[in-house]
């Protein structure tokens, strides 16, 4: 991935096609045209038009083999990059956005990274950095394909950010300034609807590959609240909490704040919901819960399933700092040498979720 303002000499003598739609296509062009760059034509994958500023609209694969440079409009949307990455030269492929060469990745640790500007919320430097400005940027790592802020919060920092969380504290010092994450909407996210909706997802994915869960003595829930999201299926069990800020349990959910205590318990299953977005080193996060996970039994690992916007070099992280892709999680199965039984999106799109087997 180049900048084109880095490599514009290279853009000078070639067939440079725009890729993308909208506005950000129109955008591109005036932006282009105005510094002399040639553009041969656009490719948009969702439209009809075979015109665009006088010039042909084509297919990607109609091009594909030719010494041709992709300009990429959308680099804000991971898909599209990832999906150019696989059949375009990485050489030929150029965005406008800022994005330069990284450091390491911190999950594959290997040196395929790029990065661009970016910057926390005004509520998590209010929260997590005390009111200071902490400088970051958005990473992306083109093997193992997840992104991620590169500063990397302090374990001081996550417990400003964590403690007392969702609490009315919280609530109200975060609508100061996000005025939608009202009192309500606060309320909406432990309802019982959603939980409701999200145990059920646990369950039946789960189920799906393991199709005996009768021999199951102990699920630990890491991070896991107040444990609202064990499946009643599974009301037989032995059911654990893991969470340090010591929360008013559920009926019938053993509390355990203290982390040594952990080893004993070795889980038939460990779940961790929405939890790794929000961590600073997904490498030993992950390697501690494999750790705990009894030989043989189950981890499961759910995300959000995130698409967002980098302004065209630029990001906001609120307090995800992660963002995974299903190879992401192939990545952490190498590396912990341990089974990626399945990894997917679920058919709503919302999530990822994925299941390892030690
Ligand atoms: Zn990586």
């Amino acid at each position: 991935m180049k900048n084109i303002w880095l490599n514009r000499t290279d853009l000078l003598q070639a067939n440079n096609y725009i890729y993308g739609d909208g506005y950000n296509a129109d955008f591109y062009y005036d932006v282009l045209n105005a510094n002399s760059i040639p553009i041969e034509g656009f490719i948009r994958a969702y439209s009809a038009q075979k015109e665009l500023h006088g010039l042909p609209i084509v297919e990607l694969k109609d091009i594909l083999g030719e010494n041709v440079n992709i300009l990429v409009t959308q680099n804000k949307w991971m898909d599209v990059l990832d999906f150019l990455s696989e059949v375009v030269p990485e050489n030929n492929i150029y965005t406008l956005g800022n994005w330069r060469e990284g450091e390491k990745c911190i999950v594959c640790g290997e040196k395929h990274t790029i990065k661009a500007g970016g910057a926390f919320l005004p509520f998590i430097e209010a929260r997590m950095f005390a009111g200071n400005r902490v400088e970051t940027a958005i990473v992306h790592c083109s093997k193992c394909r997840v992104y991620y802020s590169e500063y990397r919060p302090d374990d001081e920092e996550m417990a400003r950010l964590y403690t007392g969380y969702r609490n009315r504290e919280y609530q109200e010092q975060r609508q100061k300034y996000e005025p939608s994450y009202t009192a309500e909407y606060n309320e909406w996210l432990s309802d019982s609807s959603v939980i409701m909706q999200r145990k059920k997802g646990i369950y039946d994915y789960i189920t799906n590959f393991i199709k005996d869960t009768s021999n199951w003595h102990t699920i630990l829930d890491f991070g896991g609240d107040k444990g609202q999201l064990f499946p009643d299926e599974w009301e037989d069990k032995q059911r654990i909490v893991y969470e340090i800020s010591k929360p008013d349990v559920c009926e019938g959910i053993k509390l355990v704040s203290d982390y040594s205590e952990l080893s004993s318990y070795l889980p038939d299953l460990i779940m961790c919901n929405q939890v790794m977005e929000h961590v600073s080193d997904i490498r030993g996060y992950f390697a501690n819960l494999i750790k705990l996970l009894k030989e043989g039994g189950y981890l499961y690992i759910e995300v959000p399933n995130e698409r967002w916007c980098v302004d065209l070099e630029y990001v906001r992280f609120c307090e995800h700092i992660n963002f995974f892709s299903e190879k992401t999680f192939r990545e952490l199965a190498k590396q912990f040498a341990v089974e990626l039984v399945d990894v997917r999106i679920s058919n709503d799109g919302l999530v990822l979720r994925s299941l390892f087997r030690k």
